[in-house]
């Protein structure tokens, strides 16, 4: 974030790649409501689902998605779904993830306000674009989540876990943490705090990591980013006890590196101009790091420090994000912080 700028003085020193996450074929960030089951009288009573069929019922792969009986009154899949078990909905693009792909895929679904996740299972297209939310989750799914209708959820299908199409009730999840060795698991976001200042993407894809140091403290650094006139913002804060602040969607451009925010993910660090990343920072930083790049499938090459960023455009460059990887002001001393850390 520093307004202070400096000279650049060293290159870019990439590290060699290192194993390659798994393959997101699917992820959406944004509010979400609740479907299905007998008491969803949004629903008429005869009303279908798009990726399940009344013969589907006999199969024993999707049987247990419903009540072994229709609901009194309704002759449709939508109010024979069990609320107890773990299935949503989203605005599906067929022609990238088939319809016969969706149904024996699981998600990941996680509540990013409390760290808490579930894997579940794809049931239906939906909820209609203009209630500006992204999904629908089953009332079962949404009460262990701990989400009540238009909280944020984040949604992720990726290559593998595409199992077979099982008949368990998927497990809850609680997340192991700050520094958790599971590179899926998104560490738990202490509170999202949003910014004002995002924008679209324009379909840019997320490929990089830009990593900051704030030279202000937390309290400051939280105001900055909602109330400033410079319009600052950034994806992620960790203050130095290693607490996770998010204020911008990963899915919105946050204005944190100017040239290169398109393509970005930008975290700020809590720290002076002469401080190390605090030791509870460096586990938290690492974790969210580690689950970023499994996320958006970024190499492990692509995490800077905001100097050394590719198309950083500001003249005159930043001292940002200086000593909090190292005492060096290079790319190298991030590269082999990541290394190390991530
Ligand atoms: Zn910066």
């Amino acid at each position: 974030m520093p307004t202070k700028r400096k000279k650049k003085s060293a290159r870019r020193v990439p590290a060699p790649a290192k194993k390659r996450p798994a393959k997101i074929l699917f992820h959406v960030e944004g509010k979400m409501s609740t479907f299905g089951g007998p008491n969803d009288h949004g629903m008429s009573p005869s009303e279908g689902l798009a990726l399940f069929e009344p013969g589907d019922l006999n199969d024993p792969r999707y049987a247990d998605l419903f009540l072994p009986a229709p609901p009194p009154g309704t002759s449709g899949l939508g109010r024979r779904l069990n609320p107890d078990k773990y299935y949503f909905a989203c605005r599906w693009n067929y022609n990238e993830t088939s319809r016969e792909l969706l149904r024996r895929s699981l998600a990941r679904v996680e509540n990013p306000q409390n760290g808490l996740a579930a894997d579940a299972r794809p049931v239906d297209w939906g909820p209609n674009e203009d209630t500006a939310r992204v999904a629908d989750l089953s009332p079962g799914l949404a009460a262990a989540l701990k989400l009540n209708t238009d909280d944020l959820v984040s949604i992720t299908i990726a290559a593998e876990p595409a199992v077979a199409a099982g008949t368990k009730k998927a497990a809850l999840v609680r997340r192991a943490g700050h520094g958790s060795s599971n590179p899926n698991l998104k560490p738990p976001i202490k509170e999202f705090i949003e910014s004002p200042f995002h924008s679209a993407r324009n379909g840019g894809k997320i490929d990089k990591v830009v990593l900051h140091c704030t030279e202000s403290s937390l309290p400051s650094t939280l105001r900055e980013f909602q109330t400033g006139t410079r319009q600052v913002s950034a994806h992620y804060v960790i203050d130095r006890n290693g607490d996770i602040y998010q204020m911008v969607r990963d899915s919105e451009r946050a204005n944190h590196c100017m040239g290169a925010n398109e393509n970005s993910i930008g975290i700020e660090h809590v720290g002076g101009e002469t401080d190390a990343l605090a030791a509870a920072q460096a586990k938290a930083s690492a974790s969210l790091i580690r689950w970023l790049l499994a996320q958006y499938d970024i190499p492990r090459t692509n995490v800077f420090g905001h100097d050394f960023t590719p198309g950083y455009s500001r003249p005159g460059g930043t001292s940002c994000p200086d000593k909090l990887f190292g005492a060096a002001h290079s790319q190298a001393t991030i590269a082999a912080w990541v290394e190390a850390n991530v």
